[in-house]
């Protein structure tokens, strides 16, 4: 396995009288504030260019500290290695018979997930393996030209979601690798709306989550609303009041609960001059949900969008506005669309939640929350085939990363080219 020295852990009597030498007598940079790890233990890391030293002190009498220090005195406490696959290494660990504190990753700080190997296996030194957080996601707005239209991947802000459900059927050691989970085993997604800009007007494929939702959703999705599709629209010199067509995939939250706005108490159209353009079978769905997709269809989201006469309803597939048409892929719901958008030649296809991230690329990889699975997957097997052979420019609404790219197979293994 490969193991880079990530930190040295110092037990301290005194965190003040410790920095006094390591900081100011050594003069070693110190830029991070106190980082409590648990209620016990108050941490000072001090940088020294590759790894870190880590200033440790007990802060409570039951502290690991507290005791390590009444045994053994103040001095080395750990030392902590950075693998890349902290579960991958525990297994070749525990092939070899090396004797561990934890058979199973658990959460460090700052989303890394940490494990112990006994001392007693690594000569009298206690050593952390830690496998660092995911990035952030990557909240960016970048435009391409496709023929006579332009196309800008927004974002409405980051989410989480259950990595469980997020991959139906695929066991968690092989969907981790690729999309890390958090202590509550969330792994991390964005919401990114398309806008289409053409001379017929500005089109915004899906909407993203807006703003209505109460704090302890926003808890439950890990909803960060620092920044949002009005600051990704700002980027491009554009606010809502500029947008003539929203048109949803379907109606579930994360893609359409940024459709209304709450203005004094009333629940309004949040693009004010647009027209939602929607199927209406969808819409049927949405409005007679049942227990398992009741979470998915906030009434808020779409009803207020009928009394303000802002909806054209369209039936089957059909072109939307020239050069933007949907197709029906089901699957995930009854209704479920993606929407191809084609000029000069070119096609980009925005696939929504029938490939939700490029972690999905594989055909079984199908969300837990699909309410026909065989259809998704049925639908995917033909499009992915597509997509490879007629290089569509695919549009990954949910992924942290790549907002766009195209799909490729090499040595047998899809990959994707990432353009935005
Ligand atoms: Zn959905
Ligand atoms: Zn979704």
């Amino acid at each position: 396995m490969k193991a880079v020295l990530d930190h040295v852990g110092i037990a301290v009597e005194r965190l003040d009288e410790a920095l006094a030498f390591y900081r100011d007598a050594l003069g070693l940079e110190v830029e991070r504030p106190d980082d409590v790890i648990t209620q016990r233990v108050r941490a000072h890391m001090l940088d020294t260019g590759g790894a870190a030293l880590e200033l440790l002190e007990a802060t409570a009498a039951d502290s690991p500290i507290a005791g390590f220090l009444t045994r053994r005195g103040p001095g080395l406490h750990h030392i902590t290695l950075r693998v890349e696959d902290l579960r991958a290494a525990l297994a070749q660990l525990s092939a070899r018979n090396v004797r561990l504190i934890d058979r199973e990753p658990r959460p460090g700080a700052h989303g890394s997930l940490v494990a112990f190997i006994h001392p007693s296996a690594a000569h009298g030194v206690l050593v952390e393996l830690k496998q660092a957080p995911p990035p952030p996601v990557r909240l960016s707005v970048a435009s391409l030209t496709l023929g006579s239209l332009r196309l800008t991947a927004l974002h409405d802000g980051p989410f989480r979601l259950d990595g469980g459900a997020m991959f139906g059927v695929v066991p968690k050691p092989l969907w981790e690798r690729l999309a890390p989970a958090d202590d509550r085993n969330r792994i991390q997604l964005a919401m990114r709306p398309l806008l289409v800009e053409a001379d017929w007007g500005r089109m915004l494929v899906d909407c993203g989550v807006g703003d209505k939702m109460p704090d302890k959703a926003r808890e439950i999705y890990a909803l960060d609303r620092t920044t949002h599709l009005d600051h990704a629209l700002a980027e491009v010199g554009l606010t809502s009041d500029d947008i003539d067509v929203v048109l949803p995939t379907h109606l579930h939250f994360d893609h359409f609960g940024g459709a209304t706005a709450r203005r004094g108490g009333a629940l309004v159209p949040r693009f004010s001059r647009a027209r939602y353009v929607i199927r209406r079978a969808e819409w049927q769905d949405a409005t007679h949900p049942h227990a398992r997709n009741r979470a998915s269809y906030l009434q808020d989201d779409f009803v207020p969008l009928e009394g303000a006469g802002v909806v054209d309803w369209f039936d089957g597939d059909s072109v939307i506005r020239p050069g933007v048409r949907v197709e029906r892929t089901g699957g995930h719901t009854g209704q479920h669309q993606i929407v191809y958008v084609e000029s000069g030649g070119k096609t980009a296809a925005f696939v929504a939640d029938l490939v939700p991230t490029t972690a999905h690329l594989q055909d079984p990889w199908v969300m837990g929350y699909d309410l026909f699975p065989m259809e998704t997957m049925a639908f995917k097997q033909r499009f992915i085939r597509e997509a490879i052979d007629r290089e569509y420019l695919v549009i990954f609404e949910h992924d942290p990363q790549v907002a766009a790219g195209y799909i490729r197979e090499r040595d047998g293994r899809r990959v994707v080219d990432q353009v935005l």
